[in-house]
């Protein structure tokens, strides 16, 4: 029974639609598959209209966040959120703040590449987002790969989008204790994503991985394209000790990013787990 439950549509940085999404998981002998879009429920509807016979679909979110990094200070982290209340009043004006700084954020990066010469058109790149979606930076590598500046994402990530890059902007991320409790709030769980990330930037300690859990956290994702196996078993030793859930998802994007749907999964028991503790929305059953 194959769980996947980390995928991106078009509402965000994937390039699936949501029906597609649904398609695609089906085309890939999945069960259950969860839309979890960066800071937007906007491809839910289509999505639960689109579930396939059989299959079941799992409403949810990704929270881009700040954490105290165990360290003296701060890094962003990744909130898994799944069914939540998405009419939640304080919820809902995070995710639109979010997803606003995120566009103006895009915008800022274009506009410091383009004055580098570039070739990126900022009013272009903003134009081809959906209204009211979470720009985010594979829409500015999608840009310069059209331009013929890289030949990939990721290439585009390593040479010019990175965290460390003289063209990166940051963003004001919500506090990831904040977000748990947003999410409690509207009846959702909370799992954090690709705790270990490396190759992403920063990461936390374990100690805030403990501190979250007692904040409400209810699991990590532990198998994910991000974490080599030394990690995963690091990752799960951690997760035994501190009681929480465990979980594995591809992190799907489409082709902006070569991970397959299914390629990473969750046992049934945790998904059980995570389905009982949640009250804001239900699974929705093709
Ligand atoms: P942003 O949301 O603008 O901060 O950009 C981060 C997004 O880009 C995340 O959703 C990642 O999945 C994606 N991303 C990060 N690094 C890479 C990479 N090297 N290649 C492709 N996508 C990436
Ligand atoms: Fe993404
Ligand atoms: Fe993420
Ligand atoms: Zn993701």
């Amino acid at each position: 029974m194959p769980i996947d439950l980390h995928a991106h549509t078009a509402c965000s940085d994937g390039t699936d639609s949501p029906a597609e999404l649904m398609a695609a998981a089906a085309a890939a002998g999945l069960d259950v598959v969860a839309i979890t879009d960066h800071d937007t429920s906007a491809g839910w509807a289509e999505a639960s209209a689109a579930v396939p016979a059989g299959m079941r679909l799992i409403p949810g979110a990704e929270l881009s966040c700040e954490s105290p990094d165990g360290l003296g200070g701060t890094c962003t982290v990744h909130l898994l959120a799944y069914l939540f209340d998405p009419e939640s009043p304080a919820l809902k004006a995070e995710q639109s703040r979010l997803r606003a700084e995120r566009r103006l954020r895009l915008r800022r990066m274009a506009e410091r590449m383009a004055a580098d010469g570039f070739p990126v058109d900022p009013d272009d790149v903003m134009d081809r987002l959906p209204a009211d979606s979470p720009g985010g930076r594979p829409h500015l590598a999608q840009a310069l790969m059209r331009g013929g500046a890289v030949r990939s994402v990721d290439e585009a990530f390593a040479k010019y989008l990175g965290t460390g890059s003289s063209y990166h902007v940051p963003r004001t991320d919500t506090p990831v204790g904040t977000a748990i409790d947003m999410i409690a709030d509207a009846g959702g769980v909370t799992v954090l994503a690709h705790p270990f990330a490396r190759r992403r930037g920063p990461i936390v300690t374990a100690s805030v991985i403990a501190d979250l859990a007692d904040r409400g956290l209810s699991g990590v994702e532990v198998d994910h394209p991000d974490h080599d196996e030394p990690t995963r078993q690091q990752l799960r030793a951690l997760a035994a000790d501190l009681s929480l859930l465990v979980t594995g998802s591809s992190d799907y994007h489409g082709t902006n990013k070569t991970v397959r749907l299914g390629q990473e999964t969750t046992a049934p028991e945790m998904l059980d787990a995570l389905v009982d503790k949640a009250s804001g929305a239900p699974v929705v059953v093709g």
